[in-house]
This record gives C-alpha cells, structure tokens and sequence, in this order.
C-alpha cells in the first residue's frame, strides 16, 4: 500500500495519552494498522512520553483537585481501540482488522442508508463526543463544502477522492481542524469508502450544504 498522508504529530500524542474519542482512536488504529511509518512515530511517541512520566516531581493536591481526582476515577474507562493484530488482510476482505473486528461482516453487508445523490453512510454508534461513520460516495459525486467545529479524521478504505488538500487514496488518512474547509470529490469510476470520525458536528457553509443539513445530519 502507497500511504502519502499521515496524522498531525498532535493526534498521534492524543492517541498515545489515550485521550481520543472512541470514534478517533478506533480510526488511528486502522491507520496504524497499515502505516508502519506511523507505527514508529507512535513507538517514539511512547517511548518520549515515559521519560517525561519519569521525569515529573510529585505534587501535593488540594482539596478540590483530589475530588476532582476522585469524580474521575468514578467514571466508566474509555475503551481505546489499540492495534491489537498487524495481520494484513481481514475477515472483510477490504477493513483493516481493528474495523473488521467492530462490523463483523463484509462491507457490502452492512446497512448502507441513503443520504442523499451518491451518498451512502453507516452510523457505528460509538460513545463520545461526534460521530463515527462510515461513508460510501458514487464515482464524480462531491461532498457539498463544509468547515469543523472540531476536528475530524479521515481514513480512505477504498476508491479515492481529491480536495483542496490533495488526492488521497486508500491507506491516507486526511487529518482536519476547526480552520479547514474542503469539498472533497470521488476521481475514478469506483466508490470511495471512508471511516470518518469527528469530534464535534460539521458545518456546511454553502447554500446546498446549509440546505441539506438538518436532512443528512453530518
Ligand atoms: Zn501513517
């Protein structure tokens, strides 16, 4: 696989500290799962992260630190999506196993539901802030223009796409904040397939895109 375009250095420390949405960190370990480039980076990542750990002089806590220390410890853990096999080639033919591992079936059978000319979403329904989705876009159809609120990760399963940032192809991962506005458009005759995970709504801000919102719900 030719991966051209990695995750910012800012996701892969979220990741390592463990502090991605489920939806995110589900998208960074496919990623990983096929990017030995970004296995490494994450490695160095770790390995940086210890040392600092190490490196931290103990503090003593006030009152209100130590209950907010306590309310946290309350709560239900996060389950992190870590890349538990490098195995190529899943179950699902085209996912990548940690994917694979969550649908449980091949692509072609799950329950694509039609949002609009072209557009084919599955909802995967994770806890945590945004969405986790997976998108299937016809051959020439355009994603109407939209900006973050958050950030949103892209991860290319299959087909390809071009935007104002480039053209990403299966393996890339497009990795977006809050500035970016981008209409990305499918450039061969196959479907494009994504795993997209957001950490806040989208916002549309052509008139098209305004229009079709509150029907799409992206
Ligand atoms: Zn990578």
């Amino acid at each position: 696989m030719n991966i051209s375009h990695h995750f910012d250095d800012a996701t892969l420390m979220a990741y390592s500290a463990g502090s991605l949405p489920q939806g995110m960190a589900l998208l960074v370990a496919c990623h990983l799962h096929w990017c030995e480039h970004c296995r490494e980076r994450v490695d160095a990542t770790n390995a940086v992260g210890g040392v600092l750990l190490d490196d931290i002089e103990p503090v003593s806590l006030g009152e209100g630190a130590l209950n907010d220390l306590l309310a946290r410890l309350d709560e239900p853990e996060q389950e992190l999506a870590k890349p538990v096999s490098r195995q190529p080639a899943s179950a699902a033919g085209q996912l990548p196993a940690p994917l694979a591992d969550l649908v449980g079936c091949d692509i072609d059978e799950l329950p694509w539901k039609r949002l609009g000319y072209g557009v084919r979403q599955v909802d995967l329904d994770l806890d945590g802030p945004g969405a986790t989705r997976l998108l299937r876009i016809s051959p020439g159809v355009s994603v109407p223009h939209h900006t973050h609120t958050g950030n949103e990760l892209t991860l290319i399963l299959s087909g390809s796409y071009n935007d104002e940032v480039g053209r990403f192809c299966r393996g890339d991962v497009a990795d977006l904040d809050g500035e970016m506005e981008h209409q990305p458009l499918v450039d061969t005759d196959e479907d494009c397939i994504c795993l997209i995970a957001t950490d806040a709504p989208l916002k549309f801000t052509g008139l098209f895109g305004r229009l079709v919102q509150p029907f799409i719900g992206l």
